[in-house]
């Protein structure tokens, strides 16, 4: 089914035009009736709105925000609220269809959305993010765009556990006695109703996911790679949420080599290795990963997107590949672990130079998906894991003790009790949360995968997008459209 091809104005509109465009790649692929693709592609609700605050000086400063709800075919929808001085319209509604797309790629019930706030959040004080915060999530409550069943924020670029918080608290000051209350946001501290594993959940699901990726041996030998994750080299651009936790994850459990990392302040390069634990620390002493003991510096971090590599992860910004610097890039892999890094002009300058493009609808999902147990968690009022641990723990005891009174030797007691102590264990609330994550990502990229192998090997980014638009289409056609 052809939708329209992206018009003037769409793709004048930008980062959403982009987002449609790579919709349209898509849909052509699919059989669903043109009005219900339409309905998917829209955006349904957006605000924008400013507000004062007080600065500590006593000045007063108006600061805008925005919230896109982009898909209602699932509620609550969900998505971040990021903290950047150039948050606007064009940019929450794509994030927004993104997030649409990404749940349903995953197999999370939400709709999209995406809100903002157009600060730079290192120039305000943190008793004047509080207040901006607070006002914020109290003109989205005064909206009806915040609350467990209608729109779910998280943490994005510039915020965290702090500001959703800070949010959950003003929630629940103004809400009339809502049981519910605490999932009205997920990414919460775990003492605040947060799930264990929810901090690294992105940064871990972009390791599942690229693990996966890297596990097919024609995949690889396609791309001149060796089958697996244990000794590629990577280059990563920003070392936040996301990119900290994936290089991390990447090194010590992947075996991968982190040959590179790129922050706001330039780029640092050791095609023999830097520990990513090590470059932290040193960024906490010094300012900056610039001067790392061993490591070259290099300037831009624009520039660290070219360094030779396996696998490039752009982990901190949109935008970041273009046209330009496309054909320059060296990497086999370009996995993007931030949102939309690389322009749809670069996507098809990367397709033909067959760079394998892991895409930000599918590989950042590991947020969302552990937001979802977070948010099932608040509405359960239990912990994961909390009724069930120990009982395993029992049970897997029994099945030793029966096993020692089977055989004819009887274990040696101390062999007995260190088995026990082994493989005798009830799932915790991190295990089940990493043990839902990994399955999530790793199934969501053979749906994908396969896809791409029935679609005429589509881009891995068009696949994911047919797979998405089936879903939703699917949830469409199965409620109807009402009235
Ligand atoms: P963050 O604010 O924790 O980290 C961003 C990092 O990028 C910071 O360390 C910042 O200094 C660095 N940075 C900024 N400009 C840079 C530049 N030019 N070069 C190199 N580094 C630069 O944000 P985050 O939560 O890690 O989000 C990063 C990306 O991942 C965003 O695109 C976001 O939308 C996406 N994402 C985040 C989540 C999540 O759970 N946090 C989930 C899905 C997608």
């Amino acid at each position: 089914m052809e939708v329209s091809p992206p018009s003037a104005q769409e793709e004048s509109l930008g980062f959403f035009g982009q987002v449609n465009r790579m919709f349209g790649l898509a849909a052509k692929h699919t059989d669903h009736k043109l009005g219900i693709l339409y309905q998917i592609r829209a955006c349904d609700n957006i605000i924008r709105f400013e507000f004062p605050i007080k600065r500590d000086d006593g000045t007063i400063e108006v600061i805008r925000g925005y919230r896109a709800e982009h898909s209602h075919h699932m509620s609550p929808t969900k998505g971040g609220i990021r903290y950047a001085p150039n948050v606007n319209v064009d940019e929450v509604m794509a994030l927004s269809a993104l997030m649409s797309y990404k749940c349903a790629i995953v197999d999370v019930p939400f709709g999209g959305a995406k809100g903002g706030v157009c600060i730079d959040a290192r120039n305000y004080s943190e008793a004047e993010l509080e207040r901006i915060t607070r006002r914020y999530a109290f003109e989205l409550a005064r909206k009806d765009f915040i609350g467990a069943g209608t729109d779910v924020p998280a943490p994005d670029y510039g915020t965290g556990e702090r500001e959703m918080a800070w949010i959950v608290d003003t929630f629940t000051q103004i809400g009339d006695d809502d049981l519910n209350a605490l999932a009205c946001v997920t990414g919460k501290p775990v003492g605040q109703g947060g799930v264990r594993g929810r901090t690294e959940a992105t940064g871990r699901g972009v390791f599942y996911g690229i693990r996966k990726a890297c596990s097919y041996k024609d995949d690889m030998e396609a791309l001149g790679l060796a089958k697996g994750l244990a000794d590629k080299d990577i280059v990563i651009q920003g070392l936040g949420n996301v990119g900290y936790h994936a290089a991390r994850i990447l090194e010590e459990e992947g075996g991968a080599n982190i040959v590179g990392i790129a922050e706001i302040e330039g780029a640092i390069y050791d095609e023999s290795g830097l520990h990513v634990e090590d470059v932290v620390a040193h960024r906490e002493d010094t300012g900056s990963i610039l001067d790392y003991p061993g490591a070259e510096d290099i300037e831009t971090s624009a520039q660290a997107l070219e360094l030779p590599c396996d696998i490039l992860i752009p982990a901190a910004l949109e935008g970041v590949i273009t046209e330009d610097n496309a054909p320059r890039i060296q990497a086999s892999i370009i996995a993007e672990a931030a949102n939309g890094p690389i322009t749809s002009q670069a996507a098809d300058v990367l397709q033909e130079r067959d760079v394998l493009v892991i895409p930000d609808v599918y590989l950042n999902a590991g947020g969302v998906t552990v937001s979802y147990f977070e948010w099932l968690r608040n509405l359960s009022h239990v912990r994961h894991g909390r009724m069930s641990r120990r009982f395993e723990e029992r049970n897997a005891a029994r099945i030793l003790q029966a096993v020692d009174e089977l055989t004819a030797e009887d274990f040696d007691e101390e062999l007995l009790e260190r088995l026990i102590e082994k493989v005798g264990f009830g799932a915790g609330e991190r295990d089940l949360v990493q043990s839902g994550l990994e399955d999530t990502m790793t199934h969501a990229y053979d749906e994908i995968r396969a896809i791409r192998k029935e679609t005429n090997n589509v881009t891995t980014r068009t696949a994911a997008f047919i797979n998405a638009i089936d879903k939703i289409a699917k949830s469409y056609e199965r409620m109807g459209i009402f009235p």
